[in-house]
């Protein structure tokens, strides 16, 4: 077995870009999701060891000296980070020029070739369903043998067959076993979770088709693939062993209530365990279910609304009606289910009527709290595909950029009628407007008189806000 070393690389300070984010960048606020995506072929590769460097706070002179302690190297990617990953890589490479290093992650498996092709300090790249095709390599098998990578074969670059989709999920290993093993919970914040919080995937892939929405068009599939009810409770009731202090439990799945029965079973079996847990969730689940999710345990959901314009839900084929989402709003509040509410801007069909009309939809569905993203055309997506015919991509020469030099997401969009810098400032005017109303603001002072833990990290959090607000202010 070779010693291997799965890194999610340094790129930006404070970019939350590791190997659990779906839209790399650095936050208003501090956050960081666990790198799961490495954590499950780390836990296949026995003696292997999981750095996530952005989340440790270790910089590129942290993480070179490890390169000689190890024979392979993984390292995550993504588009905004991807050219920062490639130094790291020829970084570790020159020091250790014995390395084998393997790129995994959505863009690397979109763009295979472009991407061996951008550094020789890239020896391989991954495709989909990586875990296997990892350990294989790991185990020592020729790149000839391993399906799933394109690698570099003197000035050829090969393309193997794709690998298998991975339909009994259960092979996949626990990774709360690699979380306890390599990484302090500490790290990992979420500003809508309890902290400490630990995530897992319970399942792969999302039935729903948004056009711009990376993983399920890149790594995941249409398909809900899922671990059995069994698989799952029982990695949860080895976390609660391992980490006592863990205050909440999220499952990160694409939208975890694709399987309703499924849902209600796993939350039943956690409901007998006491645990608090939160999901990713659809507008589109029925009180009933609501209900015995709820009464299980149950928190928080987060669920992507986007817009409150119906013709911008067609246009990026959301599969939702605004009723629907108004109702499961309402379900919720009265269930008293708190939701963290998404939002984008700039999708296609947006105008600056558009961003008000969803302005006022926010604030009338109230979700508990909310985040407002700029639209994001990642390569491998129909949004990208489309921007870039219609001429709306920003820097399409380049491919489009996503994320500026300190790693904040830029506007990739623009349109005739809407300039990529209006819908830039109204993500702020956004955020002002939805949290500056006095009802808003009393119900947020009376949560954290009620919590010191909450009130000491709202503080925290309330003044990287501001900073974040300034910054735009600045930059309008
Ligand atoms: S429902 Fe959510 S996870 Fe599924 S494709 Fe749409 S945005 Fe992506």
């Amino acid at each position: 077995m070779l010693k291997t070393l799965f890194l999610n690389p340094p790129s930006y300070e404070g970019f939350d870009g590791g190997a659990g984010s779906r839209y790399q960048a650095r936050r208003e606020i501090k956050s960081f999701w666990y790198p799961t995506w490495l954590a499950q072929p780390a836990a296949m590769v026995p003696g292997s060891r999981l750095v996530d460097a952005p989340a440790r706070g270790l910089s590129l002179d942290d993480v070179l000296p490890m390169a000689s302690d190890y024979e392979l190297a993984v390292l995550h990617t993504s588009s905004p980070s991807f050219p920062a990953d490639a130094k790291v890589a020829e970084a570790l490479k020159a020091r250790n020029p014995q390395l084998i290093v393997g790129f995994v992650g959505a863009h690397v498996a979109i763009l295979p070739e472009i991407s061996l092709k951008t550094s020789e300090a890239i020896d391989f790249v991954a495709g989909n369903e990586f875990e296997f095709t990892i350990k294989e390599i790991a185990e020592g098998k020729s790149f000839e043998e391993v399906d799933g990578i394109s690698y570099r074969d003197g000035d050829r670059l090969v393309h193997n067959r794709p690998r298998a989709i991975l339909e009994d999920m259960d092979q996949l290993p626990h990774v709360v076993d690699v979380y306890k093993r390599d990484l302090v919970t500490d790290d990992y914040f979420i500003g809508y979770l309890y902290h400490p919080y630990l995530s897992v995937y319970t399942g792969r892939g999302c039935k729903s088709r948004c056009t711009f929405c990376l993983w399920p068009q890149t790594i995941g599939g249409h398909r809900y693939r899922t671990r059995s009810v069994d698989h799952v409770v029982s990695e949860i009731a080895k976390a609660q062993e391992y980490f006592p202090h863990i205050k909440e439990y999220f499952f990160d799945d694409d939208t975890f209530t694709d399987d309703l029965p499924r849902a209600e079973a796993i939350a039943r079996r956690l409901g007998e365990m006491g645990v608090t847990w939160s999901c990713n969730a659809k507008a589109n689940v029925p009180y009933d279910t609501l209900k015995v999710l709820k009464d299980n345990g149950l928190r928080l959901f987060v669920v992507g609304y986007e817009t409150g314009n119906q013709q911008i839900l067609h246009n990026i084929k959301k599969g939702m009606r605004i009723d629907w989402a108004r109702r499961f709003s309402a379900d919720c509040h009265k269930l008293g289910i708190k939701i963290h509410g998404t939002f984008v801007l700039g999708l296609p069909g947006e105008t600056r009527d558009t961003i008000k009309e969803t302005m006022h939809f926010a604030k009338e569905v109230n979700p508990h709290t909310l985040q407002v993203s700029l639209a994001a055309a990642y390569p491998g997506t129909y949004l990208y595909d489309q921007a870039k015919q219609n001429g709306w991509l920003v820097d399409s020469d380049t491919g489009g950029q996503l994320v500026d030099g300190d790693g904040t997401q830029v506007s990739s969009i623009s349109y005739p009628h809407l300039t990529q810098d209006e819908i830039f400032q109204a993500v702020a005017d956004f955020y002002r407007e939805f949290y500056f109303r006095p009802r808003k603001m009393f119900d947020m002072t009376s949560e954290m008189v009620r919590d010191w833990e909450l009130l000491k990290r709202r503080l925290r959090e309330g003044g990287e806000f501001f900073r974040f607000l300034g910054t735009r202010q600045k930059s309008a």
